[in-house]
């Protein structure tokens, strides 16, 4: 039941360089990718150079086998799909992954002084463990709308002269009582507020005088935090009621290790699995069954939304395609769902020799070790679980070992210490094949989390199968 190390199959120097340059856009991915937003631009780019059109601008010609087609919704999600020769009611070969990752968000009402430091409000989104997100440049991404319905876009932080912001901890000299703490209780959610200025407006004398000016200088430094953003940016304080800021951590992913063979970087969870997915959906020439890969909004919420997967958008764009292709009736729809096969793919705890406890070794994603499916996930017996059926593990153990794709099994940590959630359970409503699978990760949901760039690499692989091999 060993696994093999993923690396030893790469014996040559082109195939070592072959992972690097897959690793190298992967990492591209990830810096300019750091909200759902920012990943669904840049795959609509890259997969419309990939001759992908979107579903809505086809007219009236109908679509036929290697055509490819995909749509999104409000920004923030995407499904594409590429038109098989079997007719849809067979079913598809689904790709699935999200595309949000455990961040910061700003609130309605943010902005406030105290002390001469001005800072924004925040309410953390997804599971984090909120010491880790003081003291760390951090970055602000997302988009401001405004009463006149245009939309302004922000990426602070991120290029070598932009300024970043910063949460504080406390210094040692007077934390013992802080280390006294639980660490669920170290930094509390509500004092995760972001430092954002610290120096006041400077009026003249003039509009000192004002009515304005009196106001702005009550609290200077606000003030001038909203200056700038008025001035640079053209928002004002209003605005923040309707917008969608994400605070994440400042910088770009990084090579990591004396042999490099690692990535460090923000969001991993679970842009690995959605970049591994489509890139997948580029490389397969003609298929049987219809390949389609849904990149989501929300997971790490509850796949909650219009945007989530328990929104009924990916449904009523399978209806919209079959329409298209001229074969739609009801029941197609749920013949087409119900007869499909999917990998719904989510990142998996790699198993962490400094926290070995956590985990049952046997039973546990290596680093290196390929592509992880989890049968079950699930908490406390299994509960909330999709647990796949063997019959369907049996097809793709076949599929994967004939492309010579090296996989591992596991599960999340031992029995009864913990558990999560995926996507997986929502599309086994509809009575499809549906597994758990997934690059491993170190240090999931911390701002910076690690990936093995093999692992990265045998995951596309691994999707490039399934897609072609199920027929
Ligand atoms: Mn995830
Ligand atoms: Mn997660």
């Amino acid at each position: 039941m060993e696994r093999k190390n993923c690396w030893e199959d790469i014996t040559t120097r082109a195939k070592e360089k072959e992972v690097d340059r897959f690793a190298k856009g992967y990492m591209e991915f990830l810096n300019n990718g750091k909200t759902e937003r920012e990943c669904v631009d840049q795959i609509v780019n890259r997969i419309e150079e990939a001759g992908y059109t979107e579903l809505s601008k086809i007219g009236k010609k109908k679509l036929k086998a290697g055509d490819k087609v995909y749509a999104t919704w409000m920004n923030k999600t995407l499904v594409m799909f590429q038109i098989g020769k079997k007719p849809l009611q067979e079913g598809l070969n689904i790709l699935g992954a999200h595309i949000d990752s455990p961040r910061l968000d700003v609130k309605q009402n943010p902005l406030y002084e105290d002390n001469g430091i001005a800072y924004l409000d925040t309410h953390y989104y997804g599971g984090i463990k909120k010491y880790q997100w003081v003291t760390l440049p951090l970055a602000i991404h997302g988009v401001v709308v405004k009463k006149d319905g245009t939309t302004v876009e922000l990426a602070i932080g991120e290029d070598e002269d932009d300024p970043v912001f910063f949460i504080s901890d406390l210094l040692p000299h007077l934390g013992a009582e802080q280390m006294d703490k639980k660490a669920a209780k170290v930094i509390e959610g509500e004092a995760l507020d972001l430092i954002v200025g610290n120096k006041p407006i400077i009026l003249d004398k003039k509009a000192k005088e004002t009515e304005e000016g009196k106001k702005a200088a009550k609290e200077a430094v606000k003030s001038g935090v909203l200056d700038i953003l008025k001035n640079q940016y053209d928002i004002e304080e209003e605005d923040f009621i309707s917008a969608e800021l994400e605070i994440v951590p400042a910088g770009k992913a990084r090579e990591a290790g004396f042999d490099r063979s690692m990535i460090l970087g923000y969001g991993q969870d679970d842009r690995v699995c959605a970049y591994t997915s489509y890139e997948a959906m580029l490389e397969i020439g003609a298929v049987d069954r219809t390949a389609c890969c849904i990149l989501v909004d929300k997971e790490e919420i509850g796949s909650v939304g219009a945007t989530g997967m328990q929104s009924k958008f990916f449904e009523n764009t399978v209806a919209e395609l079959m329409d298209a292709c001229g074969c739609y009736s009801e029941l197609a729809v749920r013949k087409c769902l119900a007869n499909s096969y999917m990998l719904s793919s989510d990142v998996s705890a790699a198993f962490d020799p400094s926290y070995a406890s956590a985990f049952e070794k046997k039973n546990a994603a290596i680093l290196g070790k390929g592509i992880v499916f989890n049968k079950f996930t699930g908490a406390r017996g299994k509960s909330g679980s999709n647990d796949a059926n063997a019959e369907y593990i049996g097809i793709i153990r076949k599929v994967l070992d004939d492309a010579k794709v090296n996989f591992q099994t596991a599960e999340l940590g031992k029995v009864d210490v913990g558990g999560g959630g995926t996507i997986a359970y929502i599309l086994a409503l509809y009575g499809m094949n549906v597994i758990d699978s997934g690059v491993a990760v170190l240090n999931m949901h911390a701002p910076w989390e690690a990936t093995s760039k093999i692992d990265v690499y045998e995951a596309k692989r691994a999707y490039i199968a399934f897609l072609n091999g199920i027929k």
